[in-house]
Protein backbone atom coordinates (compact mmCIF):
# COMPACT_ATOMS: atom_id res chain seq x y z
CA UNK A 1 0.00 0.00 0.00
CA UNK A 2 1.56 3.41 -0.92
CA UNK A 3 0.27 6.05 1.16
CA UNK A 4 1.09 9.72 1.42
CA UNK A 5 2.73 10.56 5.23
CA UNK A 6 1.04 13.68 5.06
CA UNK A 7 -2.39 12.33 4.17
CA UNK A 8 -2.10 9.77 6.91
CA UNK A 9 -1.16 12.28 9.62
CA UNK A 10 -4.45 14.63 8.74
CA UNK A 11 -6.31 11.52 8.55
CA UNK A 12 -5.54 10.57 12.43
CA UNK A 13 -5.97 14.73 13.15
CA UNK A 14 -9.84 13.97 11.07
CA UNK A 15 -10.62 10.96 13.40
CA UNK A 16 -10.36 13.27 16.58
CA UNK A 17 -12.62 15.88 15.14
CA UNK A 18 -15.20 13.32 13.76
CA UNK A 19 -15.82 10.55 16.63
CA UNK A 20 -18.25 11.07 18.93
CA UNK A 21 -17.98 13.17 21.91
CA UNK A 22 -17.87 9.85 24.27
CA UNK A 23 -14.95 8.35 21.95
CA UNK A 24 -13.25 11.54 21.59
CA UNK A 25 -11.34 11.53 24.93
CA UNK A 26 -10.12 7.70 23.38
CA UNK A 27 -8.88 8.87 20.07
CA UNK A 28 -7.26 11.88 21.31
CA UNK A 29 -4.73 9.22 23.48
CA UNK A 30 -2.60 8.20 20.21
CA UNK A 31 -0.47 4.82 20.52
CA UNK A 32 2.14 4.68 18.52
CA UNK A 33 3.18 1.28 17.13
CA UNK A 34 6.35 0.83 15.29
CA UNK A 35 6.80 -2.02 13.27
CA UNK A 36 3.32 -3.71 11.42
CA UNK A 37 4.37 -7.76 11.35
CA UNK A 38 2.01 -10.11 12.59
CA UNK A 39 2.08 -9.00 16.36
CA UNK A 40 1.82 -5.08 15.58
CA UNK A 41 -1.06 -5.42 13.18
CA UNK A 42 -2.81 -7.37 15.48
CA UNK A 43 -2.18 -5.43 18.53
CA UNK A 44 -3.43 -2.28 16.40
CA UNK A 45 -6.60 -4.47 15.51
CA UNK A 46 -7.00 -5.33 19.42
CA UNK A 47 -6.92 -1.59 20.34
CA UNK A 48 -9.07 -0.71 17.75
CA UNK A 49 -11.47 -3.18 19.00
CA UNK A 50 -11.66 -1.37 22.53
CA UNK A 51 -11.93 1.83 20.46
CA UNK A 52 -8.27 3.23 20.73
CA UNK A 53 -6.58 5.13 17.96
CA UNK A 54 -3.38 3.78 16.61
CA UNK A 55 -0.73 5.36 14.35
CA UNK A 56 1.49 2.32 12.91
CA UNK A 57 4.83 2.96 10.63
CA UNK A 58 6.42 0.09 9.02
CA UNK A 59 9.30 -0.10 7.11
CA UNK A 60 8.69 -2.53 3.80
CA UNK A 61 6.65 -1.16 1.45
CA UNK A 62 2.68 -3.15 2.34
CA UNK A 63 1.53 -4.43 -1.19
CA UNK A 64 -2.09 -3.21 -2.79
CA UNK A 65 -4.36 -5.97 -1.47
CA UNK A 66 -7.90 -6.73 -3.20
CA UNK A 67 -10.44 -8.49 -0.35
CA UNK A 68 -11.47 -10.35 -3.52
CA UNK A 69 -8.04 -11.74 -5.12
CA UNK A 70 -7.14 -14.43 -2.34
CA UNK A 71 -4.38 -14.81 -4.81
CA UNK A 72 -2.33 -11.75 -3.42
CA UNK A 73 -1.26 -13.26 0.54
CA UNK A 74 0.34 -10.61 2.15
CA UNK A 75 4.00 -8.87 1.77
CA UNK A 76 5.62 -11.45 3.16
CA UNK A 77 7.51 -14.05 0.60
CA UNK A 78 7.26 -16.00 3.47
CA UNK A 79 6.74 -19.97 3.03
CA UNK A 80 6.56 -20.44 6.80
CA UNK A 81 3.77 -21.28 8.73
CA UNK A 82 2.38 -20.61 12.45
CA UNK A 83 0.74 -23.19 14.97
CA UNK A 84 -2.12 -21.01 16.53
CA UNK A 85 -2.55 -21.91 19.84
CA UNK A 86 -6.47 -22.33 21.03
CA UNK A 87 -5.78 -18.95 23.29
CA UNK A 88 -4.66 -16.99 19.77
CA UNK A 89 -7.48 -18.41 17.82
CA UNK A 90 -10.15 -16.87 20.71
CA UNK A 91 -8.40 -13.65 20.68
CA UNK A 92 -9.00 -13.61 16.85
CA UNK A 93 -12.63 -14.76 17.20
CA UNK A 94 -12.90 -11.97 19.95
CA UNK A 95 -11.89 -9.10 17.20
CA UNK A 96 -14.01 -10.87 14.50
CA UNK A 97 -11.34 -12.41 12.59
CA UNK A 98 -10.95 -15.84 12.74
CA UNK A 99 -13.85 -16.18 10.19
CA UNK A 100 -11.63 -14.60 7.78
CA UNK A 101 -8.43 -16.52 8.92
CA UNK A 102 -10.34 -20.16 9.29
CA UNK A 103 -10.07 -21.21 5.59
CA UNK A 104 -6.80 -21.40 5.61
CA UNK A 105 -6.18 -22.99 8.80
CA UNK A 106 -5.88 -26.71 9.55
CA UNK A 107 -6.80 -28.08 12.80
CA UNK A 108 -4.56 -29.93 15.01
CA UNK A 109 -6.14 -33.04 16.24
CA UNK A 110 -3.47 -35.05 17.84
CA UNK A 111 -0.10 -34.76 18.56
CA UNK A 112 2.75 -36.90 18.19
CA UNK A 113 6.12 -36.59 20.04
CA UNK A 114 9.09 -39.52 19.27
CA UNK A 115 12.67 -39.69 19.06
CA UNK A 116 15.01 -41.22 16.37
CA UNK A 117 16.15 -44.58 17.22
CA UNK A 118 14.86 -44.48 20.70
CA UNK A 119 11.86 -46.35 22.24
CA UNK A 120 9.93 -43.53 24.11
CA UNK A 121 6.93 -41.97 22.10
CA UNK A 122 3.87 -39.92 23.43
CA UNK A 123 0.91 -38.83 21.89
CA UNK A 124 -1.71 -36.11 22.87
CA UNK A 125 -5.05 -36.77 21.20
CA UNK A 126 -8.15 -34.08 20.92
CA UNK A 127 -10.77 -36.85 22.69
CA UNK A 128 -8.88 -37.88 25.68
CA UNK A 129 -8.18 -34.29 26.46
CA UNK A 130 -11.56 -32.97 25.79
CA UNK A 131 -11.03 -30.28 23.36
CA UNK A 132 -11.94 -29.38 19.86
CA UNK A 133 -8.32 -29.00 18.99
CA UNK A 134 -5.01 -28.32 20.00
CA UNK A 135 -4.36 -25.63 17.56
CA UNK A 136 -4.61 -24.52 14.00
CA UNK A 137 -2.22 -24.37 11.98
CA UNK A 138 -2.00 -20.90 9.49
CA UNK A 139 -0.43 -19.65 6.53
CA UNK A 140 1.84 -16.68 7.60
CA UNK A 141 1.17 -15.24 3.84
CA UNK A 142 -2.64 -15.75 4.60
CA UNK A 143 -2.22 -14.36 8.43
CA UNK A 144 -0.21 -11.28 7.06
CA UNK A 145 -2.76 -10.48 4.11
CA UNK A 146 -6.33 -10.85 6.51
CA UNK A 147 -4.12 -8.35 9.60
CA UNK A 148 -3.63 -6.50 6.65
CA UNK A 149 -6.45 -6.17 4.63
CA UNK A 150 -8.26 -5.66 8.33
CA UNK A 151 -5.99 -3.15 9.49
CA UNK A 152 -6.69 -1.10 6.12
CA UNK A 153 -10.59 -1.25 6.41
CA UNK A 154 -10.02 -0.20 10.30
CA UNK A 155 -10.93 3.50 10.31
CA UNK A 156 -9.09 3.74 14.22
CA UNK A 157 -5.75 2.73 12.25
CA UNK A 158 -3.43 5.13 10.26
CA UNK A 159 -0.95 3.04 8.35
CA UNK A 160 1.96 4.32 7.28
CA UNK A 161 4.55 2.21 5.36
CA UNK A 162 7.79 2.82 3.79
CA UNK A 163 8.81 4.75 6.94
CA UNK A 164 11.84 3.58 8.98
CA UNK A 165 11.62 4.64 12.44
CA UNK A 166 14.94 7.13 13.26
CA UNK A 167 14.52 8.68 16.61
CA UNK A 168 12.75 8.48 19.89
CA UNK A 169 12.07 11.36 22.52
CA UNK A 170 9.66 10.95 25.73
CA UNK A 171 9.06 13.70 27.54
CA UNK A 172 6.53 13.81 30.83
CA UNK A 173 3.38 14.04 28.64
CA UNK A 174 3.96 11.99 25.90
CA UNK A 175 6.23 10.35 23.54
CA UNK A 176 7.39 11.74 19.66
CA UNK A 177 8.58 9.53 17.39
CA UNK A 178 10.67 10.42 14.25
CA UNK A 179 10.81 8.04 10.98
CA UNK A 180 12.01 8.62 7.60
CA UNK A 181 9.10 8.20 4.75
CA UNK A 182 10.30 7.37 1.15
CA UNK A 183 7.71 8.06 -0.49
CA UNK A 184 8.49 9.73 -4.02
CA UNK A 185 11.21 11.55 -2.29
CA UNK A 186 12.44 11.17 0.87
CA UNK A 187 10.87 13.36 3.68
CA UNK A 188 11.40 12.76 7.39
CA UNK A 189 8.31 12.98 9.74
CA UNK A 190 7.43 13.09 13.45
CA UNK A 191 4.34 11.80 15.00
CA UNK A 192 2.95 12.58 18.87
CA UNK A 193 1.89 10.37 20.83
CA UNK A 194 1.14 8.89 24.17
CA UNK A 195 2.50 5.74 24.29
CA UNK A 196 4.78 4.29 21.50
CA UNK A 197 4.90 0.35 21.54
CA UNK A 198 7.82 -1.50 19.65
CA UNK A 199 6.82 -4.06 17.66
CA UNK A 200 9.84 -3.70 15.30
CA UNK A 201 11.19 -7.51 15.27
CA UNK A 202 14.69 -8.91 17.02
CA UNK A 203 16.78 -6.44 15.74
CA UNK A 204 14.31 -3.35 16.95
CA UNK A 205 15.47 0.01 16.52
CA UNK A 206 13.45 1.13 19.02
CA UNK A 207 14.64 -0.64 21.34
CA UNK A 208 18.42 0.22 20.45
CA UNK A 209 17.17 3.91 20.23
CA UNK A 210 16.10 3.40 24.07
CA UNK A 211 19.12 2.12 25.00
CA UNK A 212 18.24 -0.84 26.49
CA UNK A 213 19.97 -3.56 26.34
CA UNK A 214 19.54 -7.98 25.30
CA UNK A 215 20.37 -10.72 26.77
CA UNK A 216 21.43 -13.06 23.72
CA UNK A 217 21.72 -17.00 22.94
CA UNK A 218 23.06 -18.51 19.76
CA UNK A 219 21.39 -21.86 19.30
CA UNK A 220 24.26 -22.63 16.55
CA UNK A 221 21.30 -23.69 14.26
CA UNK A 222 19.11 -23.24 11.34
CA UNK A 223 15.58 -23.40 10.94
CA UNK A 224 14.46 -24.38 7.96
CA UNK A 225 11.21 -24.13 6.53
CA UNK A 226 8.81 -24.63 3.52
CA UNK A 227 5.68 -26.86 2.24
CA UNK A 228 6.58 -30.66 1.45
CA UNK A 229 4.01 -33.44 0.02
CA UNK A 230 3.25 -36.78 1.66
CA UNK A 231 1.82 -39.97 -0.55
CA UNK A 232 -0.39 -40.57 3.30
CA UNK A 233 -3.15 -38.07 4.37
CA UNK A 234 -2.07 -36.10 7.40
CA UNK A 235 -5.31 -36.47 9.51
CA UNK A 236 -5.10 -33.32 11.70
CA UNK A 237 -1.58 -34.47 13.38
CA UNK A 238 1.64 -32.89 14.32
CA UNK A 239 4.51 -34.62 14.62
CA UNK A 240 7.54 -33.78 16.42
CA UNK A 241 10.56 -35.71 16.13
CA UNK A 242 14.04 -35.67 17.82
CA UNK A 243 16.73 -36.50 15.51
CA UNK A 244 20.81 -35.93 16.17
CA UNK A 245 20.40 -33.10 13.30
CA UNK A 246 17.76 -31.56 15.43
CA UNK A 247 14.28 -31.05 16.03
CA UNK A 248 11.91 -31.55 13.40
CA UNK A 249 7.95 -30.29 12.96
CA UNK A 250 5.84 -31.87 10.19
CA UNK A 251 2.23 -29.97 10.82
CA UNK A 252 -0.55 -30.32 8.94
CA UNK A 253 -1.90 -28.16 6.41
CA UNK A 254 -5.03 -26.47 4.27
CA UNK A 255 -4.97 -27.14 0.69
CA UNK A 256 -4.54 -23.80 -1.29
CA UNK A 257 -7.38 -23.20 -3.05
CA UNK A 258 -8.28 -21.91 -6.02
CA UNK A 259 -7.41 -21.72 -9.89
CA UNK A 260 -6.85 -25.48 -10.08
CA UNK A 261 -3.17 -25.30 -10.62
CA UNK A 262 -2.56 -27.26 -6.86
CA UNK A 263 0.49 -29.15 -6.78
CA UNK A 264 0.12 -30.66 -3.87
CA UNK A 265 -2.94 -33.36 -3.17
CA UNK A 266 -6.28 -32.97 -0.96
CA UNK A 267 -4.95 -33.20 2.38
CA UNK A 268 -1.21 -34.29 1.72
CA UNK A 269 0.12 -30.90 2.31
CA UNK A 270 2.40 -30.56 5.33
CA UNK A 271 4.82 -27.55 6.74
CA UNK A 272 8.02 -28.45 8.25
CA UNK A 273 10.08 -26.86 10.72
CA UNK A 274 14.02 -28.58 10.16
CA UNK A 275 16.23 -27.64 12.56
CA UNK A 276 19.86 -28.48 11.42
CA UNK A 277 23.59 -27.13 12.53
CA UNK A 278 24.49 -23.52 11.54
CA UNK A 279 26.32 -23.98 8.83
CA UNK A 280 25.05 -26.96 7.15
CA UNK A 281 21.54 -25.01 5.66
CA UNK A 282 23.08 -24.67 1.77
CA UNK A 283 22.06 -28.15 0.79
CA UNK A 284 18.91 -28.21 2.67
CA UNK A 285 17.78 -25.40 0.85
CA UNK A 286 19.17 -26.30 -2.76
CA UNK A 287 18.60 -30.02 -3.34
CA UNK A 288 14.82 -31.31 -2.88
CA UNK A 289 16.11 -35.05 -3.17
CA UNK A 290 18.37 -34.46 -0.29
CA UNK A 291 16.01 -32.72 2.09
CA UNK A 292 13.04 -35.15 1.39
CA UNK A 293 15.55 -38.19 2.08
CA UNK A 294 17.05 -35.96 5.12
CA UNK A 295 13.16 -35.98 6.46
CA UNK A 296 12.45 -39.59 5.45
CA UNK A 297 15.02 -41.29 6.85
CA UNK A 298 14.20 -39.05 10.34
CA UNK A 299 10.61 -40.12 10.25
CA UNK A 300 10.19 -43.44 8.41
CA UNK A 301 7.31 -44.20 7.14
CA UNK A 302 4.91 -41.99 10.39
CA UNK A 303 4.16 -39.52 7.67
CA UNK A 304 4.29 -41.76 4.79
CA UNK A 305 6.82 -41.25 1.73
CA UNK A 306 7.74 -37.92 1.13
CA UNK A 307 7.06 -37.12 -2.50
CA UNK A 308 7.53 -33.20 -3.08
CA UNK A 309 9.25 -30.41 -1.32
CA UNK A 310 8.64 -26.51 -2.07
CA UNK A 311 10.57 -23.47 -1.80
CA UNK A 312 12.58 -23.48 1.76
CA UNK A 313 13.69 -20.80 4.31
CA UNK A 314 16.12 -20.55 6.15
CA UNK A 315 15.44 -18.53 9.29
CA UNK A 316 19.13 -18.21 12.15
CA UNK A 317 18.20 -19.35 15.61
CA UNK A 318 19.18 -17.11 18.70
CA UNK A 319 17.25 -16.06 21.68
CA UNK A 320 16.96 -12.68 22.30
CA UNK A 321 15.47 -10.88 25.39
CA UNK A 322 14.97 -7.35 26.32
CA UNK A 323 16.31 -6.60 29.69
CA UNK A 324 13.38 -4.62 30.15
CA UNK A 325 10.12 -4.36 28.16
CA UNK A 326 8.73 -0.97 29.99
CA UNK A 327 10.65 2.05 29.60
CA UNK A 328 8.50 5.53 30.21
CA UNK A 329 5.66 6.35 28.02
CA UNK A 330 7.10 2.71 25.80
CA UNK A 331 6.81 -0.79 25.65
CA UNK A 332 8.80 -3.67 23.54
CA UNK A 333 6.65 -6.34 22.01
CA UNK A 334 6.67 -9.41 20.24
CA UNK A 335 9.82 -10.36 18.96
CA UNK A 336 11.49 -7.22 20.06
CA UNK A 337 10.86 -7.94 23.04
CA UNK A 338 11.67 -11.76 23.14
CA UNK A 339 13.30 -13.67 20.31
CA UNK A 340 12.54 -17.71 20.74
CA UNK A 341 13.53 -21.06 19.46
CA UNK A 342 10.61 -22.33 17.37
CA UNK A 343 10.71 -25.85 18.69
CA UNK A 344 7.61 -25.81 20.20
CA UNK A 345 5.58 -23.19 18.10
CA UNK A 346 4.90 -20.78 21.09
CA UNK A 347 6.86 -17.66 20.06
CA UNK A 348 3.78 -15.59 18.32
CA UNK A 349 1.17 -17.22 20.18
CA UNK A 350 2.98 -15.81 23.13
CA UNK A 351 3.39 -11.69 21.75
CA UNK A 352 -0.55 -12.31 21.29
CA UNK A 353 -1.26 -13.03 24.76
CA UNK A 354 1.09 -9.95 25.42
CA UNK A 355 -0.54 -7.62 23.31
CA UNK A 356 -4.23 -8.84 24.58
CA UNK A 357 -3.29 -7.84 28.27
CA UNK A 358 -1.77 -4.94 27.20
CA UNK A 359 -5.03 -3.29 24.97
CA UNK A 360 -7.40 -4.68 27.93
CA UNK A 361 -5.09 -2.76 30.45
CA UNK A 362 -5.14 0.60 28.01
CA UNK A 363 -8.55 -0.19 27.23
CA UNK A 364 -9.43 0.29 31.35
CA UNK A 365 -7.13 2.99 31.63
CA UNK A 366 -9.01 4.70 28.93
CA UNK A 367 -12.33 3.86 30.61
CA UNK A 368 -10.86 5.76 34.00
CA UNK A 369 -10.03 8.72 31.83
CA UNK A 370 -6.49 8.08 33.16
CA UNK A 371 -3.56 8.30 30.83
CA UNK A 372 -2.96 5.46 28.58
CA UNK A 373 0.46 6.23 28.80
CA UNK A 374 1.33 6.11 32.11
CA UNK A 375 4.46 4.72 32.57
CA UNK A 376 2.95 3.04 36.09
CA UNK A 377 0.67 1.28 33.95
CA UNK A 378 3.26 0.49 31.76
CA UNK A 379 5.91 -1.07 34.11
CA UNK A 380 2.47 -2.88 35.50
CA UNK A 381 1.95 -4.49 32.16
CA UNK A 382 5.51 -5.98 32.54
CA UNK A 383 5.29 -6.96 36.09
CA UNK A 384 1.94 -8.92 34.67
CA UNK A 385 3.42 -10.88 31.68
CA UNK A 386 6.86 -11.60 33.48
CA UNK A 387 5.64 -15.40 35.12
CA UNK A 388 3.79 -16.57 31.37
CA UNK A 389 6.71 -15.73 29.52
CA UNK A 390 9.50 -16.73 31.40
CA UNK A 391 7.41 -20.27 31.55
CA UNK A 392 7.49 -20.25 28.00
CA UNK A 393 11.39 -19.43 27.45
CA UNK A 394 12.57 -21.71 30.15
CA UNK A 395 10.01 -24.72 28.23
CA UNK A 396 11.21 -24.04 24.79
CA UNK A 397 15.14 -24.02 26.26
CA UNK A 398 14.11 -27.54 28.27
CA UNK A 399 12.93 -29.02 24.65
CA UNK A 400 16.04 -27.84 22.97
CA UNK A 401 18.63 -28.77 25.43
CA UNK A 402 16.77 -31.96 26.87
CA UNK A 403 16.68 -32.88 23.29
CA UNK A 404 19.53 -32.74 21.42
CA UNK A 405 21.55 -33.48 24.12
CA UNK A 406 23.74 -36.61 22.89
CA UNK A 407 24.91 -37.94 26.00
CA UNK A 408 23.52 -41.61 26.37
CA UNK A 409 22.52 -41.29 30.03
CA UNK A 410 20.35 -38.37 29.68
CA UNK A 411 18.90 -39.74 26.55
CA UNK A 412 17.60 -42.79 28.14
CA UNK A 413 16.21 -40.45 31.10
CA UNK A 414 14.48 -38.44 28.59
CA UNK A 415 13.04 -41.50 26.90
CA UNK A 416 11.38 -42.22 30.12
CA UNK A 417 10.27 -39.15 30.73
CA UNK A 418 8.44 -39.50 27.41
CA UNK A 419 6.87 -42.85 28.14
CA UNK A 420 6.03 -41.66 31.69
CA UNK A 421 4.62 -38.41 30.04
CA UNK A 422 2.39 -40.79 27.91
CA UNK A 423 0.98 -43.17 30.64
CA UNK A 424 0.42 -40.57 33.50
CA UNK A 425 -2.85 -39.59 33.74
CA UNK A 426 -2.60 -36.28 35.18
CA UNK A 427 0.65 -34.30 33.41
CA UNK A 428 -1.04 -34.75 29.76
CA UNK A 429 -4.39 -32.38 30.53
CA UNK A 430 -1.71 -30.02 32.06
CA UNK A 431 1.06 -30.10 29.76
CA UNK A 432 -1.87 -29.65 26.50
CA UNK A 433 -3.79 -26.81 28.78
CA UNK A 434 -0.10 -24.46 28.19
CA UNK A 435 0.69 -25.77 24.86
CA UNK A 436 -2.98 -24.24 23.73
CA UNK A 437 -2.12 -21.16 25.58
CA UNK A 438 -5.05 -21.55 27.59
CA UNK A 439 -3.24 -21.38 31.02
CA UNK A 440 -0.38 -18.42 31.65
C1 LIG B 1 11.02 -20.85 11.62
C2 LIG B 1 10.05 -20.22 12.58
C3 LIG B 1 8.83 -20.83 12.84
C4 LIG B 1 7.94 -20.27 13.78
N1 LIG B 1 6.79 -20.93 14.07
C5 LIG B 1 5.97 -20.45 15.04
C6 LIG B 1 4.78 -21.15 15.40
O1 LIG B 1 4.45 -22.18 14.84
N2 LIG B 1 4.01 -20.62 16.40
C7 LIG B 1 4.36 -19.47 17.04
O2 LIG B 1 3.64 -19.06 17.96
N3 LIG B 1 5.46 -18.76 16.69
C8 LIG B 1 6.28 -19.22 15.72
N4 LIG B 1 7.39 -18.52 15.36
C9 LIG B 1 7.64 -17.19 15.98
C10 LIG B 1 6.94 -16.08 15.22
O3 LIG B 1 7.27 -16.14 13.86
C11 LIG B 1 7.35 -14.71 15.77
O4 LIG B 1 7.06 -14.69 17.14
C12 LIG B 1 6.60 -13.57 15.11
O5 LIG B 1 6.88 -13.57 13.73
C13 LIG B 1 7.00 -12.22 15.68
O6 LIG B 1 6.40 -11.19 14.93
P1 LIG B 1 6.77 -9.64 15.14
O7 LIG B 1 5.70 -8.89 14.44
O8 LIG B 1 7.06 -9.37 16.57
O9 LIG B 1 8.18 -9.47 14.42
P2 LIG B 1 8.53 -9.38 12.87
O10 LIG B 1 7.75 -10.39 12.11
O11 LIG B 1 10.02 -9.42 12.79
O12 LIG B 1 7.99 -7.96 12.42
C14 LIG B 1 8.68 -6.77 12.72
C15 LIG B 1 8.19 -5.67 11.77
O13 LIG B 1 8.81 -4.44 12.13
C16 LIG B 1 9.27 -3.79 10.96
N5 LIG B 1 10.41 -2.93 11.30
C17 LIG B 1 11.67 -3.30 11.66
N6 LIG B 1 12.44 -2.23 11.89
C18 LIG B 1 11.67 -1.14 11.68
C19 LIG B 1 11.91 0.26 11.73
N7 LIG B 1 13.11 0.77 12.03
N8 LIG B 1 10.89 1.11 11.43
C20 LIG B 1 9.67 0.62 11.11
N9 LIG B 1 9.39 -0.70 11.04
C21 LIG B 1 10.38 -1.57 11.30
C22 LIG B 1 9.66 -4.93 10.02
O14 LIG B 1 9.67 -4.51 8.67
C23 LIG B 1 8.56 -5.95 10.32
O15 LIG B 1 7.43 -5.79 9.49
C24 LIG B 1 8.29 -19.05 14.43
C25 LIG B 1 9.50 -18.41 14.14
C26 LIG B 1 10.38 -18.99 13.22
C27 LIG B 1 11.70 -18.30 12.93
Amino acid sequence: MIQNTDVNLLNAQNKVETTADNRQAITEQQVLIAGGGHVGLSFALLLANHGIASTLIEKNRYPTISPNDDRNRSHYLDSRNTALSRRTVQIYQEIGLWDKLQSHACRIDSVQISEQGSFGRAQLNKAEEKVESFGQVMENAWLGRELLLAAQQAPLITLIDNANVSAVTQKADGVTLSFSHYGEEKTEQQLQGSVLVACDGRDSTVRQLLDIGTTTYDYQQTAIVGVVETDKPHEHVAIERFSPAGPLAVLPLTDPDGDGNNEYQNGYRRSVVWVCPKGEETRYLEDDAHFLQTLQHAFGQRAGTFVAAGRRGAYPLTRVLADKQADGRCVIMGNAAHTLHPVAGQGFNLCMRDAHVLAQMMSAQVLKGADIGDPTLLKRYEKARLSDQKRVIRFCDAVVHGFTHPNPVIKLARNAALVAFDKLPNIKPLVATYAMGLKS
